[in-house]
């Protein structure tokens, strides 16, 4: 059968820092940078769930856009949207909150949620030209 994939984007503001446990003070400066600075700093991140399958011989679609909407945004936006991701978020605690970890996490909350289709993608932007993607 035809397997058509569907997007839907999303959008939310949060601050983080990139320090890991791991490392010592000095090592995470020269790994992360600007992005270890003490006490934080802030992205505009943007968010695409792509959901596969077929579409459904009577509605023609493959999940109703206003569910996927609505389950995205009570599993994942209303947790991190103007929020500290090392401090406000449960579900990123222990994690260093590097775009890959947030797609991962991200993809981990949704996996199982969805009532039509299958989780396909999570693709991540932190920036406009840092993008990461997870397919699971
Ligand atoms: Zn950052």
């Amino acid at each position: 059968m035809a397997k058509v994939y569907l997007t839907r984007h999303f959008h939310f503001s949060a601050a983080h820092r990139l320090h890991s446990e791991l490392l010592s003070d000095e090592e995470n400066e020269r790994v992360y940078g600007l992005c270890n600075n003490p006490n934080g700093h802030g992205h505009n991140y943007d968010l695409e769930v792509t959901v596969k399958g077929e579409p459904d011989p009577v509605t023609g679609m493959v999940i109703d856009l206003k569910e996927l909407k609505d389950i995205v945004e009570k599993e994942l936006i209303v947790n991190v949207d103007h929020k500290h991701l090392n401090h406000d978020v449960d579900f990123m605690q222990g994690l260093v909150p590097t775009a890959e970890n947030i797609a991962i996490v991200f993809w981990n909350r949704l996996k199982g949620k969805l009532p039509k289709g299958e989780l396909y993608e999570i693709k991540l932007y932190e920036t406009p030209r840092n993008i990461v993607i997870f397919r699971g």
